[in-house]
């Protein structure tokens, strides 16, 4: 197929909900990707911080062989031992005690906030509803996790929206104390705003935070559908600052490609559900629970969390090195671990589009945010090359 009657069956078919880059990636192998014509591309984006083990990882084809032939699929009506083998190497990663297995961030992130009402009216027998996240926040497109995301064009012309949901000033402690009130069941928030631009909480804020949950009995949650699992340098980002949320979430990452979610909780927490309050047909299947267990296994051995550490302090020393020859064009590099971007003081489509053109695969966020979430076996040598690419580019 060529790329013109691939981009003419895409528009028949498929809905029209995506702007798409002209771009049709055909298979992909490590850090690299290949377009139609078998063009290579260095993959800086990873799925949006989902291939973080590369593409086509030999030892998860191995683990999706083996499993796929013992056992994919038999429902939550019975028991089976993925979902719990999985839940247990997690939980054993972080300070919370269980897990609700789900296929997407916005369907754990709707499991948190149907945790925090319901944990609210039966466990702590308050009328509390309300969750309250930041402005600039993205949660997901559900109507509950699109009507908490504190952008307002994402649930344009999608009224009436659930109620319940508030949102405030990004980083201001004051507001949010302000905001809390007895309807309030939880706080949910990103300890680094992805889509909303690599936009990072200060330390300040985080523990201010937690504090202000602890004394105001609410729920402490975290989306880290983007952030988790090693992607910022540690396990989960918000170990950096020592947080107990009660309640976390994570998807992207988790079974490399695969879809699969996972709402965390303190034993405390979830309480609020029962046998029959909530469900997913399709919650921790025995093939994506045991990809995601080779996926937690692998990250631990390899130590991923310490080489993004490692890996993306050096991409920034690189980006910096590049702003001090363009200052009147970069307008600030910053992130954590692989979780990268370079804010540029123009619109930054003609720029992005040609690191594309020169090989490299990244994302543009809020016009002029080059966004970087590469997988995190990526090279330094791949990081130079790209650095070295950016700076002709902004020189030419
Ligand atoms: C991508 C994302 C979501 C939504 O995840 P889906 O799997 O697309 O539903 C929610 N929260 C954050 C922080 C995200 O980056």
């Amino acid at each position: 197929m060529t790329f013109e009657e691939l981009k003419e069956k895409d528009s028949k078919y498929i809905c029209n909900t995506y702007g798409r880059y002209p771009l049709a990636i055909a298979r992909g192998e490590g850090c690299r990707l290949y377009d139609l014509d078998g063009r290579e591309y260095i993959d800086l984006l990873a799925g949006i911080a989902v291939v973080n083990l590369g593409h086509g990882n030999p030892a998860l084809l191995e683990t999706i062989n083996t499993q796929y032939k013992k056992l994919v699929h038999v429902s939550n009506l019975f028991y089976q031992e993925e979902g719990p083998t999985l839940a247990e190497k997690l939980t054993a990663t972080c300070g919370a005690d269980k897990v609700f297995f789900c296929n997407s961030g916005a369907e754990a992130n709707e499991a948190a906030i149907k945790l925090a009402r319901r944990y609210m009216r039966t466990v702590a027998k308050r009328d509390a509803y309300e969750i309250i996240t930041l402005e600039g926040s993205f949660h997901g497109r559900t109507m509950a996790t699109m009507t908490a995301t504190g952008q307002a064009h994402f649930s344009k012309h999608f009224q009436p929206l659930p109620g319940g949901f508030t949102s405030v000033p990004f980083g201001d402690l004051k507001a949010m104390a302000e905001a809390i009130g007895p309807q309030t069941a939880g706080v949910l928030i990103e300890v680094i705003q992805g889509e909303g631009g690599i936009r990072p909480l200060s330390e300040e804020y985080l523990l201010g935070l937690e504090k202000l949950c602890v004394e105001r009995d609410v729920l402490f949650m975290i989306d880290e559908v983007q952030t988790g699992m090693c992607r910022t340098g540690k396990f989960w980002a918000h170990q950096e600052f020592g947080l107990a949320p009660d309640i976390f979430t994570t998807a992207k990452p988790l079974a490399n490609g695969l879809p699969m979610g996972a709402m965390f909780a303190t034993v405390e927490a979830a309480q609020g559900f029962e046998p029959g309050t909530h469900a997913t047909t399709f919650g921790a299947g025995a093939l994506t629970a045991a990809v995601a267990s080779k996926v937690v296994d692998i990250m631990l051995e390899d130590d991923l969390a310490g080489r993004a550490a490692e890996v993306g302090d050096y991409a920034q020393s690189l980006f910096r090195a590049v702003q001090n020859k363009h200052p009147e064009k970069i307008a600030e590099v910053r992130g954590r671990g692989l979780m990268l971007a370079i804010e540029l003081s123009c619109d930054g489509a003609d720029i992005w589009k040609a690191l594309i053109g020169k090989g490299f695969i990244l994302n543009l966020t809020q016009g002029n945010v080059l966004r970087m979430l590469p997988p995190l076996v990526i090279e330094k040598a791949d990081m130079e090359h790209f650095a070295r690419t950016l700076e002709e580019i902004l020189a030419g």
